[in-house]
């Protein structure tokens, strides 16, 4: 029997395949007590857990693939010393003997004594090690559960090769390893439009659906599944007619592709003469090729969070200088606007870096704030980031501004580097351009200010509207309040795009809004010439440019601004999108 299941299409395509059911949610035990007999027999049974947890571990490290980016094997590697570490090769087995209890019972209250020690400490390299410690202990964990059970360990994971991944949740990490895999597509349990996740899942072109709860319940690894990045619909044993339909709904995605591709060659101009910039968001390597596919005129947004992901310490300037000298050739001359490490919240870095453990992530050290609380997570960045300027167009972004001393702060930090590279007599652009990211409400109210400081602005509608409408963007819950309409949204995006005319300087938008086609129109008619955006989207985005009159839409998106309804809203949004003058596939 087919079953339908509905979630949050995050990354486009649609896909069919066979499921690889990921469970590593916290594995579950019962107690047991044990008698003076059973104790060395226990001891040997957690060793050689531990020597098993080492063998999968390091079966994943081996079939991680040349190409993949080095922080991925890091991560893998510091695991594996973990398993070396007395707190876990020894500490549970000196309590499983002191207290008589299971392997597993002793374990987990190792993990307890380890999270406490973590918790008091306010080193944030310290405490982000936890989210691993957590790891290594699940992966032991699930070792001696499946001992007991007879049944077999989870598969490594490059069993996904070739299937649909199902998981509760994933991590950055897992989704470049999945795209090496060549992973069909992916569905998670929980996560939405935002996450990290599903941002580089439409990057890396993996169909991808969030937000299904307790799928994994219904599902085993074999299944057959439809996924259905477009509409957020997932398909369980589908029949013969919804393959059929399915395969039908492939070839009207190709041949859409094929008729985008006629538009590579075309300028980004609208009917009434008006130029628009089309810029990429890029993160990794791989983001290097689409933007070449694509002809993109340049990079609006380099996220560089990953640099920085699953590691023990920052990278160092020769190693930011490396990967941005890379980029900046490949990018043969065309704008590079590199931004400053934002981590914290859904851009956790595992290993590196992250503020202590917060209530409300989203509101706490993150961004800017986390950089400005430890500087020596951006002074090699911003080194680097000059070093390539000399050779280079490379502006520099600062993320999460809330207030003119963070600019005054950000500002004041990049002389001091200045100064250091003129002491060590490296060349550099002296006028590198500087710009911040408005996404906070207070940036986008108070933008005449920070236009009067900054050489540019750019709008994150990711952030801008997780804070404006008071909802956590990756929380599936209330993704249903995530509003892109909402007049407060606009009203502070027009705002910010005001400003940027009176203080006569450059406003773009890198949210994922400037790559949703259904959003071009209307932010032109907001006055928005600079979109930046998933390299994928790029064509799409520039059908929705062609043919659009500037004029017509200013008084139209002014008027979306006073809809009351969604419906009103969604009848006006519909005018502006229908005048086109080129084919819709
Ligand atoms: C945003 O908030 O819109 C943005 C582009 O930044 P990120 O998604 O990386 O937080
Ligand atoms: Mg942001």
């Amino acid at each position: 029997m087919s079953l339908m299941f509905s979630g949050f299409g995050v990354s486009r395509g649609i896909t069919i395949g066979e499921t690889f059911v990921l469970r590593r949610n916290r594995p579950e035990f019962s107690d047991r007590k044990l008698s003076q007999k059973q104790i060395p027999a226990e001891v040997r049974r957690y060793r050689k857990a531990l020597a098993n947890a080492r063998r999968q571990l390091e079966k994943v490290r081996n079939s991680i693939p040349d190409d993949a980016p080095g922080d991925v094997s890091a991560f893998i590697e510091t695991h594996l010393l973990m398993l070396d570490d007395s707190l876990l090769s020894q500490g549970p087995i000196d309590t499983l003997k002191r207290e008589q209890s299971g392997a597993e019972s002793a374990l987990e209250q190792q993990r307890e004594e380890i999270e406490k020690v973590f918790n008091s400490m306010e080193d944030p390299y310290i405490a982000t090690r936890m989210d691993d410690v957590n790891h290594v202990i699940d992966l032991i964990m699930n070792v001696l559960i499946d001992d007991r059970n007879q049944a077999t360990s989870t598969p490594p994971s490059h069993d996904w090769k070739g299937r649909i991944v199902v998981a509760y949740e994933l991590t950055p990490a897992d989704t470049i390893m999945m795209q090496h895999d060549g992973v069909l597509g992916f569905v998670t349990e929980t996560g939405g439009q935002l996450s990290h996740t599903a941002i580089l899942a439409r990057s890396l072109g993996i169909p991808a659906v969030a937000g299904v709860q307790n799928l994994r319940t219904y599902l085993k690894t074999g299944d057959q599944l439809i996924v259905n990045g477009e509409t957020g619909m997932v398909i369980a044993a589908p029949d013969t007619t919804m393959v059929a339909a399915v395969q039908k709904q492939q070839r009207a995605l190709k041949e859409k592709r094929r008729e985008l591709n006629k538009l590579l060659n075309t300028p980004a101009v609208c009917a009434d003469g008006t130029e628009v910039t089309l810029l990429a968001n890029i993160e990794i390597e791989e983001d290097l090729k689409q933007i070449k596919r694509v002809k993109a005129q340049g990079v609006g947004l380099y996220r560089t969070e990953f640099l920085y992901m699953n590691r023990a310490h920052y990278p160092d300037e020769n190693e930011h200088y490396r990967v941005y000298q890379k980029v900046a050739r490949a990018l043969k001359g065309a704008p590079l606007t590199i931004r400053t490490a934002d981590l914290g919240s859904d851009k956790e870095a595992g290993t590196s870096a992250r503020g202590p453990l917060a209530h409300n992530p989203a509101m706490g050290l993150r961004g800017i704030r986390l950089a400005l609380n430890d500087t020596s997570m951006i002074v090699p960045q911003l080194a680097a980031i000059l070093r390539v300027s000399a050779r280079a167009d490379v502006n520099i972004m600062f993320p999460m501004l809330t207030n003119l001393h963070e600019v005054h702060q950000c500002t004041e930090l990049l002389e001091d580097v200045k100064q250091h590279l003129k002491k060590r007599r490296v060349s550099f652009n002296n006028d590198i351009k500087v710009g911040g990211m408005v996404e906070v409400p207070a940036a986008a109210i108070a933008a005449d200010q920070f236009a009067a400081e900054l050489d540019f602005l750019s709008i994150g509608t990711n952030d801008l509207i997780q804070y404006t409408l008071a909802i956590d963007r990756i929380d599936d819950q209330v993704n249903y309040l995530y509003d892109p309409l909402h007049p407060a949204v606009l009203q502070l995006i027009k705002q910010t795009i005001d400003a940027g005319k009176r203080a006569e300087i450059p406003v773009a938008m890198c949210g994922e809004m400037a790559g949703d086609p259904r959003f071009v129109r209307l932010l032109l008619g907001l006055g928005l010439t600079e979109f930046s955006m998933p390299p994928n989207s790029i064509l799409e985005v520039k059908r929705a440019i062609l043919g659009a009159d500037r004029k017509r839409l200013q008084r139209q998106s002014l008027a979306m601004l006073k809809c009351t309804t969604r419906e009103a809203q969604q009848t006006l949004l519909d005018k502006i999108n229908t005048s086109r003058t080129i084919p819709v596939a």
